[in-house]
């Protein structure tokens, strides 16, 4: 059985018997895989508290061909994230990005979303409070395009008709993007007005200035972007993080 030693991040972890952990990992080189850390549970575990959700490291594991559950052996941290945990908003936008990544990324490697998600987290950790908001909202995007769904906004996604640059726009996160005014008579579109248009093309493009969003506008923009990513990549199942992040429950009165 071949040992494979790769960079990993954490994205969910949960106990397996008395002593050990299962934990659901992000490789660079081998997709998403699980393992089973033996002892991990026990007070003297070499594993120590290397295995906290959403860190980095360098994952050791002995692959079993044909099966689901390798053998994880060690993991190096290289980095815990412990700015993460320490907010709510924080968290909840990362464990959002670690869900979507558990769900979504193929079996097969994916090093740009390993790297992009990597290079995510880091940033929702170092983001100024104010911008914990519009950050998560952005990277969310972009992970979410790079495992193949961008959303398409420049064109009709429905026909190709190209849509004029100004003003509002008909949003349909079941097609995918904006909508001719023709395709988007009758339909269940969003429309977004010229100004939430225009935060969410700056949402989508790592260069332009993030918006400042007020609690409406984030929240409308958490909506769209949650039924975006439950149509073209939820196919039904239960997303515990992301509504947990898209509702923000601990904001509540
Ligand atoms: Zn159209």
């Amino acid at each position: 059985m071949p040992l494979v030693i790769t960079p990993a991040i954490v994205l969910a972890s949960l106990r397996y018997s008395e002593t050990s952990k299962i934990v659901r990992l992000a490789t660079r080189e081998h997709g998403v895989q699980s393992g089973i850390a033996k002892g991990a549970l026990r007070p003297k575990s070499r594993f120590g508290a290397a295995l906290q959700l959403l860190s980095d490291g360098v994952a050791h594991l002995v692959v079993k061909e044909h099966r689901d559950l390798h053998l994880l052996t060690a993991f190096d941290v290289t980095r815990v994230r412990i700015g993460l945990a320490e907010r709510l908003d924080r968290y909840a936008a990362a464990s959002s990005l670690a869900e979507v990544m558990l769900r979504f990324a193929p079996p097969d490697p994916h090093p740009d979303s390993f790297d992009l998600l990597r290079h995510a987290l880091d940033l929702l950790e170092a983001a100024p409070e104010a911008e914990v908001e519009a950050t998560g909202l952005r990277l969310l995007w972009a992970l979410v395009g790079s495992l193949g769904f961008s959303p398409s906004l420049d064109t009709c996604v429905r026909d190709g008709t190209p849509l004029d640059p100004a003003g509002s726009l008909a949003f349909s996160a079941r097609d995918g993007g904006a909508l001719c005014a023709a395709c988007a008579r009758g339909q269940a579109a969003t429309l977004l007005p010229a100004d939430a248009r225009g935060d969410l093309v700056a949402l989508l493009d790592p260069d332009a200035p993030l918006p400042a969003l007020d609690d409406r506008h984030a929240a409308a923009h958490r909506r769209l972007l949650s039924r975006f990513i439950r149509f073209h990549l939820g196919e039904g199942a239960a997303l515990p993080a992301l509504e947990f992040w898209e509702r923000r429950p601990w904001t509540a009165a």
